[in-house]
Formats: structure tokens, C-alpha cells, sequence
């Protein structure tokens, strides 16, 4: 299959690649072509995935999609923006077709249920799979969700469980098909976009939580120039995670792990989340009763 063929079959299709308001040009010529909406800004983030580093090589390509798609939308999420469409980079060891339809059917069922259109990219032959994506997501003038507004007195809070993602990868590791309530949460976590919009007005500083609660804390501590105390006892566990692990070692990915893509922010008062914490005056953040070791993943 030439490479024309396989982006006609695969990429540009209605139900993966649409034209709207905002979208004025996609999939087809040399730039996709995007009309902002007065008082509205855009918002740019891009992700790269490697085979056997992001993800198993061997694992259900309809699942490599939604992973990748999915965590590229959560830093839109993390800002409050609303997602528009994503361009996507996929160098291919080879074209095989059952391999391409999965992917290209994985991407879908993301780009339906947050209605964000491929509107172009790349294709390249290279010796191992490497998936970018790029995500563009809009929100209202001066209202995307920083990390550096955070006050001493406000409090931290999470939107959701933490550490499914993390406790997942041992069992991902071992089997990549595996498929199990845990390791959904690893293929498809779910971008908090509609929480992270309604938190425009009420986050004084916003992230998600790709590298580890901690670590991914700190960058708002330096961010905002703040600390934090955190109350580990308060970090929400799921059941399917205490169902595999100590609560100790649960509490240790939740901490540490990464891939939750769950949102932490301050606030000065929030009826949604769960409240872990508050903000000090300081540098970093503190988990009383825990042993500092290592506060998250890092690539290098
Ligand atoms: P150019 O050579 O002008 O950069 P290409 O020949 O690479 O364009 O791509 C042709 C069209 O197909 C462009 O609109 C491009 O955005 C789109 N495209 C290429 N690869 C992908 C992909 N993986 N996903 C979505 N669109 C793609
Ligand atoms: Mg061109």
C-alpha cells in the first residue's frame, strides 16, 4: 500500500477528520487551517509515544490509539480548553492493514466522544513505531488554567483516584493484552476535559498527572513559588488497585507512579475533588510520615 492509500483508507475518513466553524481546511492539503473565534485563544500540546518506552510494542493497536490520543488530551483538560482537532506523526516499521484499521478505529471512538478531528500529519516508514500527537483545544481569552497562580492558604485537590495507571503497567508489562479494569485505565484513561472546564474561575493553578502525584506537584510549587502539605491518608485508591497491592504500595504508585492523568489543582474552595492537602509557604511539596525516595518518573 502507497503511502497516499493508506492516509485516504486510514486518516481521512468523515467519522476521524471533519470540517466545523473552527476547522476550515483539514486532512488533504499542506496545512490544516484553523479560524479562532473572537475572544477565544488556542491552546497547543503535543505528546510522542515510543513503542516498548510508552507503550508494548505488542499491544492491541485500537489501545495504542486511545492511550495516545487520550493523554495528549488530557494536558488540554489540564488547561480548561475545549478540544478542536490533532495532527498526528506516525512513523510505521511496516503498513499492515488489520494493524492500521485497529489503530485508525482507536482514534476514532476518542476523536467521536471529545470531538476533536485529525485534521493532518505525517507518515514515515522507520525502524520502530513512534506515534506524535499534536492537540489544539481553545479556551476563553486570559481563562487557560496555569500552574503558576497557586497561594499560600489555598488547598490542593485531585479529580479522581490516583495510581490505577501506574499499579496497571506491572500487569501491562507482563501481558499487553491483558485486559482487566486496571489496565483499562492504562490504555484509556479518561481526559477530565469537562472538569478541567469547570474549573475556569475557581483553580488558582492546574495540571494533570502524567509523572507522578508528587512530582507533577512540585511543578506548581515552583511555578507558583509555594509549597504544599500534603495528607497522603487523603489520596483517593481505587478498589481495583487495593484489590492487587499493600496499601502501602498502592500509595506508593499513587505518589510516584504516573499515567493517571487525573487533574491536581489548588483552589481556595472547591465543592468538586477530593481535598489532599493545602498550600504552604516553602519550595516543594511535603508528605509528612513518608520517606523521601524518588518523587516520579523522569526520561533521562
Ligand atoms: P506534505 O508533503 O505537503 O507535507 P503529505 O504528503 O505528508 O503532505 O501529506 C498529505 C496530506 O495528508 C496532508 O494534508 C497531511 O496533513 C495528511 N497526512 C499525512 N499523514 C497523516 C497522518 N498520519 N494523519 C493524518 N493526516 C496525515
Ligand atoms: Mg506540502
Amino acid at each position: 500500500m502507497k503511502e497516499f492509500e493508506l492516509i485516504a483508507r486510514y486518516f481521512q475518513q468523515p467519522t476521524l477528520s471533519w470540517c466545523n466553524e473552527i476547522i476550515s481546511t483539514s486532512i488533504g492539503d499542506d496545512c490544516a487551517v484553523l479560524n479562532i473565534p473572537d475572544g477565544q485563544e488556542l491552546c497547543v500540546s503535543m505528546d510522542t509515544l515510543v513503542e516498548d518506552v510508552h507503550f508494548p510494542k505488542q499491544a492491541n493497536p485500537y489501545y495504542i490509539a486511545t492511550r495516545a490520543l487520550c493523554v495528549t488530551l488530557s494536558d488540554l483538560a489540564a488547561m480548561g480548553a475545549t478540544p478542536v482537532g490533532f495532527t498526528l506523526a506516525i512513523t510505521l516499521p511496516s503498513a499492515n492493514e488489520a494493524w492500521l484499521k485497529s489503530f485508525s478505529d482507536g482514534l476514532i471512538e476518542i476523536a467521536q466522544q471529545y470531538q476533536c478531528s485529525l485534521m493532518g500529519g505525517d507518515t514515515t516508514k522507520g525502524p520502530v513505531l513512534v506515534i506524535s500527537i499534536q492537540v489544539h483545544g481553545i479556551v476563553k481569552k486570559g481563562c487557560a488554567l496555569k500552574r503558576s497562580d497557586a497561594c499560600v492558604g489555598d488547598k490542593v485537590y485531585v479529580s479522581g483516584n490516583i495510581g490505577d495507571g501506574a499499579g496497571a503497567l506491572p500487569f501491562v508489562l507482563q501481558d499487553p493484552c491483558l485486559q482487566t479494569e486496571l489496565t483499562a485505565r492504562y490504555y484509556k484513561p479518561f481526559p477530565q476535559v469537562e472538569y478541567g472546564q469547570s474549573l475556569i474561575g475557581v483553580a488558582s493553578a492546574c495540571l494533570d498527572i502524567s509523572d507522578g502525584l508528587i512530582q507533577d506537584l512540585n511543578h506548581i510549587c515552583k511555578s507558583s513559588s509555594v509549597g504544599m502539605m500534603i495528607d497522603s491518608r487523603k489520596i483517593p485508591l481505587s478498589e481495583a488497585l487495593l484489590q492487587e497491592c499493600s496499601k502501602h504500595q498502592a500509595l506508593e504508585y499513587a505518589l510516584t507512579g504516573g499515567d493517571d492523568y487525573q487533574l491536581a489543582y489548588t483552589a481556595k474552595h472547591c465543592v468538586k475533588g477530593l481535598c489532599i492537602g493545602e498550600v504552604v509557604s516553602g519550595s516543594e511539596v511535603l508528605v509528612p510520615g513518608r520517606e523521601a525516595k524518588k518523587n516520579g518518573f523522569q526520561h533521562f
